[in-house]
C-alpha cells in the first residue's frame, strides 16, 4: 500500500513511521529484526530503508603504496525492503539516490523493487563521498533528487530507458522527496531551497520527509512557508533522538541542523551517560506530544542504533 493512502485512510490521525539503514556488509539480517521487533508493537504504517553509495578508501599494497578502493559499506536496500514487508506485513519505502549510480543500475533497482512489491519510493540526491567536496553525479546518473523522480515518473508511464520496449509494464510507485526545514546547506537561501522543493512537488511528488530538526519551531515556519510557496502535499516531520554528548557535535556537522540551547546545555550539565540518554527521549517525547497535537500526519523516526528510546517514546504517545 501506498504512503499516500495510509494517509488517507488515517483522517487526521497522526500515524507513525521508522527509518533504518541496512546492515554493514558481511553483517546478517539478523540484527535488523532484533532491532525492529520490539518496535513493531506501536504499529507504524511504513518503514523507510535507506540507500547507500559506495566511498572512496584506501588500501596499503604490498609495495607499500596506496590503492584507491570503492567499497559498498550498506548495500541491501531492495532486499530489505522485501523482507520487511514479507516479516511484519508492513510497508516499505525505498530510499534511492542518484550519486554513486547510473541510471541503468536504477532502473534495474525500480524494476526488482516493483517485482518484490514495494510501492513506495523516496527518491534523494544523496552526498558527495566523504573525502570528496563536491557532488558529482555519475556519469550516466541522475544529478539532482527531480532527475531521479522523473526516471521513476517515466516507469510509472511505462517508459524504460530502452525507449523501443514494446508494451512495457507501467510501474505504480508513490513517490516521496526530502524537504529541509533549516534550509539545504547547498542552497543559497530558503526561497531558492523551496523553489526546487516546489518543483519536485510539482512533478509528481506526494509528499516531502523532512530532515531531523530539534525544535519545532522551525517545522511549523517551514510548513508555512511551505504552504505559501504553492507546496500543498502532506509534509511528514522527521525526528532523531539526540542520546549522547558527541552527537552535540556530529549532528550538526552531518546534517547541518541546530541544537537548541535548552537541550544542549542540558546535556552538558548531564553527570552521565544515561542522564543524557534520559534527556535526550525526553526532549524527542515532548517535541512528538507537541507535534502530534498539532496535527501532523505521521511522527517519523530515525531509529538508528536506539530502538530503546524509540520504544519509550512511542509507548508514551499512543
Ligand atoms: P535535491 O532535491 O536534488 O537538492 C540538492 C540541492 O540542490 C539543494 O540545495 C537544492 O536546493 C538544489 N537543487 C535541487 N534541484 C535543483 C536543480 N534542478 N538545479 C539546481 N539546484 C537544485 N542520503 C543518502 O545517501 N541515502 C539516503 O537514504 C538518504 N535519506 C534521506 C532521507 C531524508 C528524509 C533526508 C532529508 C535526507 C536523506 N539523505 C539520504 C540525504 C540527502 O541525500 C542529502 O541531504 C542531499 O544532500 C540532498 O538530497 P535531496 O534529495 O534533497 O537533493
Amino acid at each position: 500500500m501506498k504512503v499516500t493512502e495510509h494517509l488517507q485512510q488515517a483522517q487526521g490521525r497522526t500515524l507513525v513511521s521508522f527509518e533504518i539503514l541496512p546492515p554493514l556488509k558481511g553483517k546478517g539480517i539478523n540484527a535488523l529484526w532484533e532491532h525492529l521487533d520490539p518496535l513493531m508493537e506501536y504499529h507504524p504504517s511504513f518503514i523507510n530503508v535507506t540507500y547507500h553509495r559506495s566511498e572512496t578508501m584506501f588500501k596499503r599494497t604490498a609495495a607499500g603504496t596506496f590503492d584507491k578502493v570503492e567499497v559498498r559499506k550498506r548495500p541491501g536496500t531492495v532486499g530489505i525492503c522485501a523482507a520487511l514487508q514479507n516479516r511484519y506485513k508492513v510497508d516499505a519505502v525505498a530510499h534511492l539516490i542518484c550519486g554513486g549510480f547510473s541510471k541503468q543500475e536504477t532502473e534495474d533497482a525500480l524494476i526488482d523493487l516493483h517485482f518484490l512489491g514495494i510501492d513506495n519510493v523516496l527518491v534523494l540526491r544523496g552526498d558527495a563521498p566523504k573525502n570528496e567536496a563536491v557532488f558529482e553525479p555519475e556519469p550516466g546518473g541522475n544529478a539532482y533528487a527531480i532527475d531521479l523522480l522523473h526516471q521513476v515518473q517515466r516507469m510509472n508511464d511505462g517508459i524504460y530507458l530502452e525507449e523501443d520496449l514494446k508494451n512495457a509494464v507501467k510501474t505504480d510507485f508513490c513517490i516521496g522527496v526530502a524537504g529541509y526545514p533549516e534550509k539545504h546547506f547547498e542552497s543559497p537561501n530558503m526561497r531558492t531551497d523551496l523553489a526546487w522543493l516546489k518543483a519536485k512537488v510539482d512533478a509528481g511528488a506526494c509528499y516531502v520527509t523532512t530532515q531531523m530538526f530539534f525544535d519545532n519551531q522551525k517545522y511549523f515556519d517551514f510548513v508555512k512557508a511551505c504552504r505559501e510557496a504553492g507546496i500543498d502535499v502532506p509534509i511528514i516531520p522527521g525526528l532523531k533522538p539526540l542520546t549522547t554528548r558527541k552527537q552535540l557535535s556530529i549532528i550538526p556537522r552531518t546534517f547541518h541542523v541546530d541544537i537548541p540551547e535548552d537541550l544542549a546545555s542540558a546535556v552538558l550539565a548531564a553527570k552521565s551517560d544515561a542522564d543524557v540518554e534520559r534527556i535526550g527521549t525526553e526532549w524527542l517525547l515532548q517535541q512528538s506530544k507537541d507535534l502530534k497535537a498539532a496535527g501532523v500526519p505521521v511522527l517519523h523516526y530515525y531509529t538508528l542504533g536506539k530502538p530503546r528510546v524509540i520504544a519509550d517514546v512511542c509507548k508514551e504517545i499512543a
